[in-house]
């Protein structure tokens, strides 16, 4: 981080980390600010923050930054999503359905070289010379349709202007989001939080696994209900769910598995046992 962000970084944190973070530009101070998103989702627990104060009064809330914090100590933040444009983002969140990132960035990588990432690049393929093209990244056939299903809905509806799209009120963009064959609620939320930074709790599997085995949810919550679950207890910051998201996946993959493996999860002492079906 340059010193201008570093500065303009910290005209927005709040006046106690403030005044610890600053001093200078040594190693110590740089270290410091490469934990800006831990500092800056730390400021919601903090007594001088109103949002803060409002989750200090819910004990599901305090539970879910608890867990949060396990998270965040063990993993450090994930730095979600890669992808250098809104476009970018929003088709890496159609490949990204059931295969894995490496796969994703290759393809996106690929497209990139060949000056074919872009609404204009998608609309000139068709859909099997699209699927031929995506393949590393699993399920080709569908999600080359799943593809050009939103490119057209955003060419058609917005006449191609992603801003305005993405500018829309969060509801107006959800639901135009849902109406595209293909786009479910995880790809829609993935796109309104990761895309468009909107304050949206994005459920996956693992959300789902992680909570019911904590008996934090019921076995048979439903995606709307569970994504309630985390919206009503948590402040509406954007920061916060991105990572928080980002970091219930990372636990999913590498220990809450099918077989789960407790003994090394940063969770295994959150929250009740964890039991399994
Ligand atoms: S402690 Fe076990 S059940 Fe809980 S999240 Fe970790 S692996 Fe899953």
């Amino acid at each position: 981080m340059c010193q201008h962000s570093f500065l303009a970084h910290l005209d927005t944190m709040c006046p106690r980390i403030k005044k610890s973070a600053w001093g200078g530009f040594d190693d110590n101070q740089l270290r410091l600010v490469d934990t800006t998103p831990k500092s800056k989702v730390s400021c919601l627990t903090c007594q001088d923050n109103k949002a803060g104060a409002k989750l200090l009064q819910n004990t599901t809330g305090r539970k879910l930054m608890d867990m949060f914090q396990l998270l965040l100590d063990r993993f450090g933040p994930q730095e979600w999503w890669p992808g250098e444009t809104a476009l970018e983002m929003m088709i890496g969140a159609i490949f990204t359905q059931n295969t894995n990132w490496k796969n994703v960035e290759k393809v996106l990588k690929h497209l990139k070289d060949l000056h074919l990432l872009s609404l204009k690049g998608i609309t000139s393929l068709s859909i099997p010379e699209l699927a031929e093209m995506i393949r590393p990244v699993g399920y080709y056939n569908v999600k080359a349709k799943r593809l050009k299903n939103l490119i057209d809905f955003i060419v058609d509806r917005y006449d191609g202007d992603l801003d305005g799209l993405l500018g829309e009120e969060t509801g107006v963009l959800r639901e135009g989001l849902l109406s595209v064959k293909g786009i479910g609620p995880e790809t829609a939320d993935s796109i309104l939080l990761y895309a468009a930074g909107r304050p949206i709790f994005v459920i996956d599997t693992y959300t789902h696994r992680i909570l019911s085995r904590h008996s934090m949810i019921d076995d048979q919550a439903t995606y709307d209900e569970l994504q309630t679950f985390f919206m009503d207890h948590l402040p509406d910051d954007p920061d916060l769910f991105n990572e928080f998201h980002a970091l219930i996946v990372r636990t999913g993959k590498e220990y809450c598995r099918r077989k789960p493996l407790c003994n090394e999860c940063p969770l295994n002492t959150w929250g009740s046992i964890p039991h399994f079906s």
